[in-house]
């Protein structure tokens, strides 16, 4: 099984803007949605849902708060300088926070465990050996228990 050390660096890319994951994470999904797609710029989404008590942020960030295709609140904190876009948070789940997974220095441990939103996909990017899964049945607790479940093992040095 791999290792993964915390904590886990990343930030955006011109480097204003730093954090630190201090604990494992407790979920990793990618999302096909047009607003995924929008924002990334590219095939699709792809987050991973922290506490936010996990996560030390260096660098102030801009935010913007735009509601997603199925209808929460959501903020999008991005760099003020490069805007690049580090984490998303919903006004009702203070908690947790959505980290965009590209932003971490190191990715290779971040393996989705469902895709969703698939209709709207690319037809060449729907991921090969990761469950569909409809958006409407999307329940963060239990997916988070299933990624769990076969995520790397985390340590701390
Ligand atoms: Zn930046
Ligand atoms: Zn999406």
């Amino acid at each position: 099984m791999m290792t993964v050390r915390l904590p886990q660096l990343g930030g955006c890319v011109c480097g204003r803007v730093r954090y630190r994951l201090t604990a494992a994470p407790l979920l990793a999904y990618a999302c096909h949605c047009h607003d995924c797609q929008k924002r990334s710029g590219s095939a699709f989404g792809l987050t991973v849902v922290v506490r936010s008590a996990d996560v030390l942020f260096k660098g102030e960030m801009d935010l913007v708060r735009l509601p997603t295709p199925s209808g929460r609140n959501v903020e999008q904190n991005l760099c003020p300088t490069c805007r690049c876009r580090i984490y998303a948070q919903a006004a009702e789940a203070r908690d947790f926070l959505s980290l965009r997974a590209g932003s971490l220095d190191q990715t290779d441990w971040v393996i989705p465990v469902v895709q969703t939103w698939t209709q709207s996909a690319l037809p060449w990017a729907l991921i090969p050996g990761v469950r569909h899964l409809p958006q409407e049945e999307f329940d963060f607790v239990a997916l988070g228990r299933e990624w769990q479940a076969w995520a790397p093992k985390f340590v701390t040095d």
